[in-house]
């Protein structure tokens, strides 16, 4: 039986893990000799955070959760390498499968690596050029030793084959982070917020901030919220406000009645709201995606993006990091010209699929 230990840490994990447990479920049904086990590096660690999205999108309890999160990002990827170091130690594996771009992504490549293992990267390749975001070091350390590039782009091809990967060991197999926003369309839940607010199709804005650049001095943040305020046509705001956004915002003197700031929302009340938004202003990477594929117009708070593909194809756009960027781009919204999106190559839910079928390829699998 071939054994592929796969690795999640972080919220954006989460959703593009779990189509790929399904896949490999799968194919152990229809008797390929393939077996999964998962590690929870512990990275994200409070429900709203982690634990929720195993209950939402019926994700398998981790075999291990190495509670390596909190502190500064070397303390915390150390912590994850020791205990997956730890871990590999003592469970056998055939191949290590990572995800996306948080430190998890990168301790756990290195840790595999130097036990001679081979490494897989789902959402390999992509580059945003910036060099100060530290999931562009994870994204670059990560792919300098990844063996089997899963990739959701043609761009992130080049990227890679730019940087001498090897093109027989890279694929091609579009967004599982798409697989699950498609696989849960019928299965949506209204939040809370949705009546508390007065929310009503198509006339709200929904918005989400965590980068560094966007969040970290309080001016800016306030700035921020009072542009978005100001320039809204007094529609209703919704800010599901991430961890490391909160602390920050308690400084923050605004009250508006259109402001509604909650926790960070379940991924099925997420997307409800994200559906059904007039807009997104956001600098997720994730919700770029998620966005385009809706077909809702997506303002980017951020100067780069390793999802080129969300602009060229899809509705985002980038903004910039400034808030007097903010008022242009809202009046274009509001003048109902902002771009259509078009179709996403192998964007299709199927990618998962595609993934467990080159490894069982990759690591020669007998029926
Ligand atoms: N998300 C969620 N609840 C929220 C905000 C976001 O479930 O309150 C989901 C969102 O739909 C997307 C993912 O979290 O699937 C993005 O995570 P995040 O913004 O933390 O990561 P990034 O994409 O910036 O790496």
């Amino acid at each position: 039986m071939t054994h592929i230990t796969l690795v999640a840490g972080a919220r954006p994990n989460f959703m593009k893990i779990a189509p790929i447990i399904r896949a490999v479920k799968q194919a152990k049904g229809q008797g390929q000799n393939i077996n999964y086990s998962l590690v929870h590096t512990g990275q994200h660690f409070d429900r709203n955070m982690s634990g929720r999205f195993f209950e939402e999108l019926n994700i398998p309890a981790p075999d291990v959760n190495l509670g390596a999160g909190g502190g500064s990002h070397a303390m915390q990827t150390a912590a994850i390498m020791v205990g997956f170091e730890k871990y590999l130690q003592t469970h056998l594996t055939d191949l290590v499968l990572v995800v996306g771009d948080v430190n998890s992504t990168m301790a756990c490549a290195i840790v595999a690596k130097k036990m001679n293992l081979p490494v897989a990267h789902v959402e390999g390749g992509l580059r945003s050029g910036d060099r100060t975001m530290p999931e562009e070091i994870n994204r670059i350390v990560t792919d300098s030793i990844t063996d089997y590039f899963f990739t959701t782009s043609k761009k992130a091809n080049e990227n890679l084959l730019q940087e001498g990967a090897d093109p027989d060991h890279i694929f091609l197999v579009g967004n599982t982070m798409i697989d699950t926003l498609l696989s849960n369309l019928s299965r949506l839940r209204k939040p809370l917020i949705w009546d508390t607010a007065g929310l009503s199709e198509k006339e709200f804005l929904l918005l989400t901030m965590h980068r560094p650049a966007n969040v970290d001095q309080i001016q800016k943040l306030e700035s921020y919220l009072r542009k978005i305020l100001a320039h809204s046509r007094g529609m209703p705001i919704v800010f599901p406000v991430h961890p490391r956004t909160r602390e920050r915002l308690q400084s923050v003197s605004i009250e508006s009645p259109n402001l509604f700031i909650t926790e960070p929302l379940g991924y099925l009340e997420f997307i409800y709201l994200l559906k059904h938004a007039k807009a997104v202003i956001t600098d997720s990477g994730g919700v770029t995606e998620e966005a385009s594929v809706l077909e809702v117009p997506c303002m980017t708070l951020r100067d780069s993006t390793e999802r080129p593909e969300t602009i060229e194809l899809g509705t985002n756009e980038l903004l910039g990091t400034e808030p007097s960027y903010i008022p242009p781009a809202l009046e274009k919204l509001f003048a109902g010209i902002w771009k259509q999106g078009g179709e996403l190559p192998f964007w299709d839910g199927r990618s998962a699929e595609r993934i467990v079928d080159h490894l069982i390829h990759l690591l020669q699998i007998c029926a």
